[in-house]
């Protein structure tokens, strides 16, 4: 190595560890007088403001002090509802700073049942630990809750069991806005069933259906994860799944064994915009044909 390719090295080193150590990059966009939505490193937070300051999810748990600092600069009281969309750590991690400081938080049934008890990630192989008390969500629901805030009313309606057995899409109605949580990704990755927390592929196609048969062209739709968007590219993440799907139920019909189906590349013309490195194509088609394989495979 040359003197200038060590000092270039060093550079490079000592970048990556003070971006390491700096506070982690939120960003605000308002979507309607009541509403905004905060980008992070964790799922997208949804902010209501007016009488009353209520989120939506609550990102990872290290990313908590700076959002209640990114929270405060659209809404200077303090926030006294969460809802959380589903019990993934990167969806609820603040749960327990904003419980402690008052918040009431609202959730299905079985986050509070996944948050209360030890989950194993398969993703990361590792135990996720029981959440404290403070973290729960105190009120719960089967079906769906109705919140009356701010003038708007918001749908909190449990999905069939897609991205975890625990989803819920939220509607403002008068806004005409939904948070779809981790049920649809506009951030270039296929969608993540987590079979360990009870999901299944027809859950998020359901999902998408649901919310396309509602959603105006004008509709703002907020996903887990990825940039504000709309119908369209709902509609067109709908078509990815449901192609997805067919192809891969037909080659279980045909006999066709894990591997084969995944040699057969069936989400082909759709890995330039979905593979990330999130959810690659061959985890996808996984995910599709532990989905509907008669023996499932689990
Ligand atoms: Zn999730």
């Amino acid at each position: 190595m040359t003197t200038a390719q060590s000092i270039f090295l060093v550079l490079i080193l000592a970048g990556a560890s003070a971006r390491a150590e700096e506070a982690p990059k939120l960003s605000t966009v308002k979507l309607t007088d009541r509403i905004s939505v905060i980008y992070g490193p964790g799922g997208n937070v949804a902010v209501g403001s007016g009488d009353v300051a209520f989120l939506i999810d609550d990102e990872l748990d290290f990313i908590g002090p700076a959002l209640k600092a990114e929270v405060a600069k659209t809404t200077p009281k303090p926030v006294r509802f969460v809802i959380n969309t589903h019990w993934h750590p990167d969806h609820t991690g603040s749960n327990a700073m904003l419980g402690g400081s008052g918040a009431v938080i609202v959730a299905h049934d079985n986050v509070r049942k996944r948050l209360s008890t030890e989950q194993f990630s398969v993703m990361k192989n590792a135990k996720i630990p029981a959440s404290p008390a403070v973290a729960l969500p105190v009120i719960t629901f089967a079906d769906s809750v109705t919140l009356h805030l701010n003038g708007d009313d918001l749908e909190v309606q449990h999905m069939a069991p897609g991205h975890t057995d625990g989803d819920s899409i939220i509607w403002f109605v008068k806004d005409d806005v939904v948070h779809m949580g981790d049920m649809f990704f506009n951030s270039g990755t296929y969608p993540y069933v987590d079979f360990g927390s009870g999901g299944h592929l027809d859950g998020y196609i359901e999902a998408a259906q649901k919310v396309l048969a509602r959603a105006k062209p004008t509709t703002k739709i907020i996903p887990g994860h990825g940039q504000v968007t709309d119908k369209k590219q709902l509609e067109s993440w709908h078509k990815m799944l449901v192609t997805v799907r067919d192809r891969v139920k037909k080659a279980i019909a045909a006999g066709k064994s894990l591997a084969d189906v995944q040699a057969m590349k069936p989400t082909a013309e759709f890995d330039a915009s979905h593979q990330g490195k999130f959810i690659s194509a061959e985890k996808f088609v996984e995910e599709a044909y532990q989905s509907y394989a008669p023996t499932k495979g689990r």
